[in-house]
């Protein structure tokens, strides 16, 4: 029996590794297009690999899959975090979990794990082959089995902005979708997700490097919404609450040409309540000067900016003390610190995490078995699946879960 997997990356070596283990007489070889195997698993989590996350703060999966959840918590039986973070630990790559339930390898870096990979194929004897683009199933028919790992990769059409000088879009022939099409596969249009934005605005630059620990940021007039902490750039926007935005409105802002009005909210609390708070500042701290007194709590000079962006219209100005704050000018505040509207210009040259919405859309695999339904034993695992996830290690943990089960299912029907 001959297995053959497309893509050298994480799905693709958790595949290989793990059909060997549960056959070993299998014959398994990894086609690779580039010169080398792994490279984003190298360069994920910073250098680190947020290989998993414990899913303590998940209550609903579609907050951290917004495409797949459905499935993935079926497959989930079959091989979840925990099967992970153990598979990690038996294989001799001993794991950490961070106060935010990111899991990462003890030793702080994604080496431990591609050295995992490298050394388990190496010793089950995987054949690696690199500089081999597959462009069609046509030259594996002497494969009893095929699998499709080779991740994501936006649309030519969909990725414009600076965000495509870092991830050169696939040339239609580079992509194996196109074929897979032909072959009676849905495909999904692929654009990118978890990317932060570019805001043209001088002045919210300049504040690059502040942080806010507990923001709501959202797309006006849509259902999209997300909160954590928000990082000010010298681009525009990102944090955790910018690139979760970005991966729930992926389509939505893809659609949109990733130009659209940015609401924010600062601090994630109703206007009655920053009401509430203006209006014991005003009694207690009635003469000092608004931009100097911050009841907020917020980085000094995010509020001093937050203030002069509510009161610029002020007939005052901006050397109000407390108690001369009026109606009008408190409403004007309240409406900056929860409403406040920039222009999202596009997507951010530089990226945390990247990965692609779109791909082989679920409709055209087997729910248990991920193989195709129009191609017998020709199987999909990670990325290239229509599923993917907000950061936090659920991306990998989605093609750990795919490629164990395609590991099983070949298994299965042996
Ligand atoms: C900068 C960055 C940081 C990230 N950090 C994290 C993180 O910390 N945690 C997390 O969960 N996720 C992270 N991700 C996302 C994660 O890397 C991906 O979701 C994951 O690698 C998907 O695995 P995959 O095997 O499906 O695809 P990939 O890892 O992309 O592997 C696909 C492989 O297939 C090869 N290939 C493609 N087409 C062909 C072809 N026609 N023929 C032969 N080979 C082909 C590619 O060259 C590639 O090596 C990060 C992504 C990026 C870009």
């Amino acid at each position: 029996m001959r297995t053959a997997i497309i893509g050298g990356g994480a799905a693709g070596f958790f595949l290989a590794v793990n059909l060997k283990e549960m056959m070993p007489e299998l014959e398994v070889t990894i086609f690779e297009r580039g010169q080398r195997v792994l490279r984003k698993v190298e360069v994920s989590g910073g250098g680190r690999c947020n290989c998993t996350n414990t899913f303590q703060g998940v209550s609903d999966l579609s907050q951290v899959y917004p495409r797949g959840h459905r499935l993935l918590k079926r497959l989930f039986h079959v091989f979840d975090y925990r099967d992970a973070y153990e598979w990690f630990e038996r294989h001799g790559v001993p794991l950490v979990v961070q106060d935010d339930e990111c899991v990462f390898p003890r030793a702080q870096d994604s080496h431990s794990i591609i050295d995992c990979f490298l050394s388990l194929a190496r010793r089950y004897g995987v054949k690696i082959v690199t500089g081999r683009r597959i462009t069609s199933l046509n030259d594996l028919s002497d494969y009893d089995n095929v699998v499709i790992t080779t991740g994501g990769a936006p649309s030519t059409s969909s990725a414009q902005g600076p965000l495509s000088a870092v991830h050169p879009p696939s040339s239609p022939s580079s992509s194996l979708l196109p074929y897979l099409q032909n072959c009676g596969h849905e495909i999904v249009p692929p654009v990118p997700s978890l990317f932060s934005f570019t805001i043209n605005n001088a002045r919210l630059q300049a504040l690059q490097g502040l942080v806010t620990e507990h923001t709501t940021v959202y797309l006006p007039g849509t259902k999209f919404r997300a909160e954590g902490p928000l990082l000010i750039t010298h681009w525009g926007l990102s944090g955790p609450a910018i690139l979760k935005l970005s991966s729930y409105a992926a389509r939505h802002l893809a659609d949109a040409g990733c130009r659209a009005p940015l609401g924010i909210n600062w601090l994630s609390i109703n206007e009655t309540d920053v009401q509430t708070l203006l209006n014991e500042a005003s009694a207690r701290q009635s003469q000092k000067l608004i931009t100097t007194y911050n009841p907020f709590g917020l980085p000094q000079r995010l509020w001093t900016f937050l203030v002069e962006e509510g009161l610029s219209s002020s007939r005052e100005g901006l050397g109000l003390r407390w108690s001369e704050l009026g109606k009008k000018d408190a409403n004007r505040l309240v409406n900056t610190m929860t409403n406040y509207t920039c222009q999202i210009e596009g997507r951010a040259p530089f990226k945390d995490e990247f990965v692609t919405c779109g791909g082989v859309s679920l409709s055209s695999v087997n729910p248990s078995t991920l193989e195709s339904r129009t191609v017998p034993h020709l199987y999909f695992a990670g990325e290239v699946l229509d599923i993917d996830g907000i950061t936090g290690g659920f991306n990998f943990q989605a093609a750990w879960t795919t490629a164990y089960t395609v590991a099983a299912a070949i298994k299965a029907r042996r």
